[in-house]
Order: C-alpha cells, then structure tokens, then sequence
C-alpha cells in the first residue's frame, strides 16, 4: 500500500489531499492575508452551531485540552465552583486540570456505559446551591457515549449555572445549536471532526458571559479573553499562531461546507459506524455499548476472549495492513476503540473490516467474541 495509514483514531484522523497542500506555503502572522484566513476560519465556525448572535468565538493554540483548560480558567471565577458530570476518562481530565488551577471541583461520578443523568444534575443542584458551573463532555471519547447536552443545558439553564461543553469530538458532526441550547461556554478542535490537522483548539464563550470573564484566568497563555480582546483589536493572534494548523482548518472547513456541513458529516459517520458494526460482528465482536448510547464517533469493541489475542500484536498486524487501531480506555474490561471519524467513508471501513479478519487469521483466532 502507498497510501498513508487510515487512522481510525479520534484525532489526529485521516485528512485529504487538499487539506495536507493548504500547509506547503509560508505566513507571516502580521500578514494581512492570514488575518484574513483567521477571520474566515472564526466566522464559519460560528456558523456551524447558528452562534452569531449569542456568543465569540475564540481560537487557542495547542491540543484540546489546552482550550478546554483555557475555557476553565477564563470562565470560572477563582472562588467557583465546579461539578463535573464524569463518566469516563476525559471528564476525569476535566476534573483534574480544574482543581488543578484551584477551582473548587466535585465530581458527580456515572456509569462509563451510560449517558450522564440531568435527572441526578437537577437534585445535586437543587441541594448544593455554592456550585457555579457545570462541566459536560458532549460525546465521552473514552468509550464513545453521546451525552445529553439539551436536557443538561435546560437544567443548567433552570438554575440559572454556567455550562461548560466540550463538544471535542462532537462538533461538527453532531447537532448543536446555540439558539436551541443554552451554554457559557463550547469546546472543540481542529484536529476532529472538522476534519483539520491537530494543534489548535476554539472557544465559544456566551456574549452575556464575556465581559465578567476579564481577569479571572490566573494565566497568561490561557487567557481568552485577553486572547479574544486583541484578535478584535489587531485581528491577530495574541502569540505565534499555527500557521499551517490554521490554514489547513480553513481548507478543511471549506470542503465540510462543500460536503453539507453537519448534517452531511453526521451522515457520512453513522454510514461509516453502520458498516463498521456490521462487519466487526460478522467476525464476532461485541460492542461494549448499547447502541442506544453509542456516538456514531468511536467504537469501543471488548477484546476477543481467545488466549491467542493480545492487543499489542493485534495493533502492530493492522498496522501492518494499512490501519491505526486505538488502546481502549476503560479501567474494568479489555477493550480496543475503533474510530469512525476523519475523510474516510464506508469503503475504508470495510477494508478495515477486512483487515481486521486478516490479522485474525495470522494470531489463529477463529472469532472476535469476547470471553464474557
Ligand atoms: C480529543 C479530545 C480532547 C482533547 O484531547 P487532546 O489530546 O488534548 O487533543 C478533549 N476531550 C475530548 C472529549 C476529546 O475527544
């Protein structure tokens, strides 16, 4: 194969062509031209969630989490109080970066194999009155749950709390409407759904909140509103700014708008989803969740119970094939996570069907199916 490896993993993920040749020039971050890419990049990306009226938009070098520790620096007052909705392992990453920026941080902790509840969100609110923000993972990547963002947004709402969303692998393909649903704040990245490269992250922050927001991050780097302050002055970035990053994204956002935008992603990922499901249980595999709650993002499979697996052997033969599997992430079960994102559709997921069944083959395992 002279193809790169299809990288079905939740980010980095698969880009196209013309995604990778947006990066083969150089920009000077003073420049005109790429304060211009910038503003474009910033007024699509309000337009995916009909944000325009109600909220910034504000982009931050770095990973995802860099934006999502941003986020809990720049929106919660240092003597706030932050309950974080955990059911898996980056909400756990939430909780963890909040205390420690020296937030106040309870944890209110769920099942890994289901959806967060705003029925127990509605009761710890109602009892405990000092918490004044609420964390969500919109999609938990950990095991690929889809979590009820309206129904915990409406609660939030209701108690008049601030919610912070990070919607990193969510947004873009799933819905999300900001004229529907009420957030503080929204987090996602360009190296997701979006379908860019990895190495910048965005920021929706609520207008109403904004101005309150001045000051409260005890970092400089992190600061966004200081960030968003001098893009709207300067229309610059407030450091170096990822260049390529941000010149790939806008690439990347042109061809998401060409495709349909969310709904045509969300589309080509449940296509995706659906054959990989189908294909994984011909061979015998078993989904840890229930389909109900499965995001058509990421795949958790449990690990085939035949003596013979071994994840480690298992990764390096697909490899091997052509395809980048991804370690699962729970803490009780073997498991190992198949992405559905990235500029691929349902051929490449056949064809990593069909390598799966292969790599079989080779380790002598009859069947995918899972000890339990
Ligand atoms: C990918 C992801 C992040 C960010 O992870 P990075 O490794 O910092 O890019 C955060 N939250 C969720 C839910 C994610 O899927």
């Amino acid at each position: 194969m002279d193809r790169d490896k299809i990288l079905l993993t939740p980010g980095p993920l698969t880009t196209t062509l013309r995604t990778k040749l947006a990066m083969l020039r150089d920009w000077g971050s003073w420049d005109s031209d790429f304060n211009e890419v910038t503003a474009r990049v910033r007024r699509s990306l309000l337009k995916v969630i009909h944000g325009e009226d109600s909220h910034v938009v504000v982009p931050m070098q770095g990973s995802g989490t860099f934006s999502v520790e941003a986020a809990v620096a720049t929106l919660v007052p240092r003597d706030g109080h932050v309950l974080v909705m955990d059911n898996g392992a980056y909400c756990k990453r939430a909780a963890k970066l909040t205390s420690l920026m020296g937030r106040s941080c309870t944890v209110m902790p769920f099942d890994e194999a289901t959806p967060v509840s705003p029925v127990a969100l509605e009761a710890k609110l109602t009892e405990d009155k000092s918490i004044t923000h609420v964390v969500l993972i919109h999609c938990e990547t950990g095991a690929g749950v889809w979590n009820p963002l309206q129904a915990v947004a409406d609660v939030c709402a209701k108690h008049d709390k601030g919610l912070i969303v990070d919607a990193m692998s969510s947004f873009g393909a799933l819905p999300i409407d900001a004229r529907e649903t009420r957030f503080d704040a929204l987090i996602a990245a360009s190296g997701k759904c979006l379908e860019g490269v990895p190495g910048m992250g965005f920021v929706f922050i609520r207008k109403a909140v904004l101005d309150g927001c001045a000051g409260r991050s005890q970092s400089l780097a992190m600061d966004l509103h200081d960030q968003h302050s001098y893009m709207e002055k300067t229309g610059q970035w407030r450091f170096t700014p990822p260049t390529h990053v941000v010149v790939a994204l806008a690439e990347a956002i042109t061809q998401f708008e060409a495709e349909g935008g969310q709904p045509a992603r969300l589309a080509r990922y449940t296509a995706n989803y659906q054959t990989l499901i189908h294909g994984m249980s011909r061979l015998g595999f078993m989904p840890f969740l229930d389909p109900s709650v499965q995001a058509p993002i990421i795949v958790t499979f449990h690990a085939p119970g035949d003596p013979r697996y071994d994840f480690k052997a298992f990764y390096a033969a697909a490899r091997q094939r052509g395809f980048i599997l991804y370690p699962g992430k729970l803490t009780q079960v073997e498991t190992f996570r198949v992405g559905c994102i990235g500029a691929i559709g349902p051929d490449e997921m056949e064809q990593a069907v069909q390598a799966v069944a292969l790599v079989l083959e080779d380790m002598g395992i009859a069947s995918g199916e899972p000890a339990i």
